[in-house]
């Protein structure tokens, strides 16, 4: 199912997530960002594109700063994810360039997705860089957002891009392999659901736990993603990260995930 997912997407949207690119002590993890830079580039070769949504800033933020842990305050969030920002994409910029390949930031806000305008900008942006073989790599711009305006959490986010883009899959990175019947953790026999075709169905079905240590979603966000996506035309993928080349895995069919499958 895999397979045939990534080998008949060009257009490929992935979202990683702040417990994806952290380390257990919250640190930066380059070997992750490097493998997914190469194996990104390899795949650009063969014709594949790609559009990539990071979080992170918030996580880079502490781990530069070593400070502010505690601190609830929105200004100092702000303060800490416009720190974190800086580097996270200094770390995507190395990690892709020892692959030889550009990358470009796009900092967006929920606004930027109602307003035509601006919409049209984006998509112009993208088609350009993408075109230009540059990987674009989206985060919401967290220093400027605030309550009302923003999306708040990058599943959502990662939809909204992968309508916007026209994408023809779009791949959530998580800590987990999928969707499973129950809670993994407490039940060793719970099964990994591989195919969703109907949402409302498995919503019914599940139950949906809290967020995870570092990210804002958790699964109930990434169900939302689902149902964006999926309502566009565009087929999702919820697989881990945290597996040695796993877009690789993925395309040659060895790694599986969960895939809701796209409205007709
Ligand atoms: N934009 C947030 C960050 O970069 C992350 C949001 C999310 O994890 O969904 O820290």
């Amino acid at each position: 199912m895999t397979r045939d997912l990534i080998s008949s997407a060009r257009k490929i949207v992935i979202k990683i997530g702040s417990n994806t690119l952290a380390k257990s002590d919250g640190s930066v993890n380059m070997a992750f960002m490097e493998g997914l830079a190469e194996q990104c580039t390899a795949l650009m070769k063969a014709g594949k594109q790609f559009v990539l949504v990071s979080s992170g800033a918030q996580v880079a933020g502490l781990a530069t700063l070593d400070r502010w842990a505690r601190k609830k305050d929105i200004h100092y969030r702000q303060a800490l994810c416009a720190i974190g920002q800086v580097e996270l994409m200094d770390n995507w910029r190395n990690a892709f360039a020892k692959s030889g390949t550009h990358i470009g930031q796009l900092l967006l806000t929920g606004e930027d997705f109602k307003d035509d305008q601006r919409t049209l900008n984006i998509r112009n942006t993208l088609f350009t860089l993408v075109d230009e073989g540059v990987v674009p790599i989206i985060n919401e711009n967290d220093s400027v957002s605030y309550e009302e305006i923003k999306i708040g959490d990058n599943d959502n986010l990662s939809a909204l891009t992968a309508i916007l883009w026209s994408a023809d899959l779009l791949i959530l990175l998580s800590d987990i392999d999928g969707v499973y019947d129950k809670n993994p953790k407490e039940h060793p026999d719970a099964q990994l659901i591989e195919v969703v075709p109907d949402l409302h169905i498995l919503k019914s079905t599940i139950s949906i736990g809290s967020a995870n240590s570092f990210g804002t979603g958790g699964m109930q966000t990434k169900l939302e993603a689902a149902d964006k996506a999926t309502a566009y035309g565009i087929p999702m993928l919820l697989t881990n990260g945290g597996r040695p080349r796993f877009l690789e895995a993925l395309a040659d069919g060895s790694q599986n995930g969960t895939v809701f499958l796209a409205k007709d």
